[in-house]
C-alpha cells in the first residue's frame, strides 16, 4: 500500500506543526521520519494514522483518500514507545487480541487463530514464552511481541513511534535487526519515527529528515548521508559523520 501526502498542514494555535508537506512512500519501503523533538514527525505519523485530522492537504492510500477516514478502517497496525501489553492477559492472548475483537463476520476461526499466532511468535522467535504474561519479559520481548501483535492483523500500513526509544543501547540494536528481518519477511509499508540518526541509517529503506514542520531531505541512507541538502541535515548528522 503507497502512501501519497500532499501539501499537509496542521498547525496547533501558532505553532505550524507540518508546513505544507509533500510526501510520497512507495509500497513495501520502510521509512524513516528523522529529525529532532519538535520537528512534527508525531503528528505526520498521526495523521497518516488518522489519530489526527490535518488543516489542510490530504494523505491518500494506494490513491485512495483516506484523510477523513476513522482510524479502525484504515488498516494500520501501531508499534509506539509505551503501547503496554495487555498485563493480565498471556502473550498468546495479546498477539491474538486484534483478531478475536473483529466482528464476527471477519473473525477467523479458533485454529485459523491458533495458526496466525503461533506463525507469528515464531518469526520473533518468542514462541517458547507464549503462555506467560508480560511483566515477566524483557523490555526488548515486549517490543518484539508489540510488533508480532501489530503483524496479526495484516496491516496494510505500519506505523512505529519511537518503538525502541525506552530501551538501552544494546537492546536497542538488537530490535532495530529485528524490525529489519520482520520487514523482509512481510514487507508491510512502515513508517518509522525516531530521532536517532544511527537508527534510521540502519533501518530504513528511506529516510526523510524533519526540520521545523518541513522537510529537509529525502532519500536513501546512502544518499542522504553521503550527500546532505543542507547545513541543518549535515548539522544533525554531524554525530555519526
Ligand atoms: P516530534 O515528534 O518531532 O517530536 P511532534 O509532532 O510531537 O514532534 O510535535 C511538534 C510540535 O507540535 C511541538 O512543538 C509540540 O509541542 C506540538 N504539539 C504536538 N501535539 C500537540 C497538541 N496536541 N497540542 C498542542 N501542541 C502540540
Amino acid at each position: 500500500m503507497s502512501i501519497e501526502i500532499r501539501q499537509l498542514r496542521k498547525a496547533f494555535g501558532k505553532t505550524v506543526v507540518c508546513d505544507d508537506l509533500n510526501l510520497d512512500i512507495p509500497s513495501g519501503e520502510l521509512v524513516a521520519l528523522l529529525g529532532p523533538s519538535g520537528s512534527g514527525k508525531t503528528t505526520l505519523l498521526r495523521i497518516i494514522a488518522g489519530l489526527e485530522v490535518p488543516d489542510a492537504g490530504s494523505v491518500r492510500f494506494h490513491g485512495q483518500d483516506t484523510t477523513h477516514t476513522d482510524v479502525r478502517e484504515r488498516q494500520v497496525g501501531f508499534v509506539f514507545q509505551h503501547y503496554a501489553l495487555f498485563g493480565h492477559m498471556s502473550i498468546f492472548e495479546n498477539v491474538a487480541f486484534g483478531l478475536r475483537v473483529r466482528p464476527k463476520a471477519t473473525r477467523p476461526s479458533e485454529a485459523a487463530i491458533r495458526k496466525k499466532v503461533t506463525e507469528l511468535l515464531k518469526l520473533v522467535q518468542l514462541d517458547w514464552i507464549a503462555d506467560r504474561y508480560p511483566h515477566q519479559l524483557s523490555g526488548g520481548q515486549r517490543q518484539r511481541i508489540a510488533l508480532a501483535r501489530a503483524l496479526a492483523v495484516e496491516p496494510k500500513v505500519l506505523l512505529l513511534d519511537e518503538p525502541f526509544g525506552a530501551l538501552d543501547a544494546k537492546v536497542r540494536k538488537e530490535l532495530r535487526r529485528w524490525l529489519r528481518r520482520l520487514h523482509d519477511e512481510v514487507h508491510v509499508t512502515s513508517v518509522f519515527v525516531t530521532h536517532d540518526q544511527e537508527e534510521a541509517m540502519e533501518v530504513a529503506d528511506r529516510v526523510v529528515v524533519m526540520n521545523e514542520g518541513r522537510i529537509e531531505q529525502e532519500g536513501t541512507p546512502d544518499q542522504v548521508y553521503d550527500h546532505p541538502a543542507s547545513p541543518f541535515v549535515l548539522n544533525f548528522l554531524g554525530d555519526v559523520n
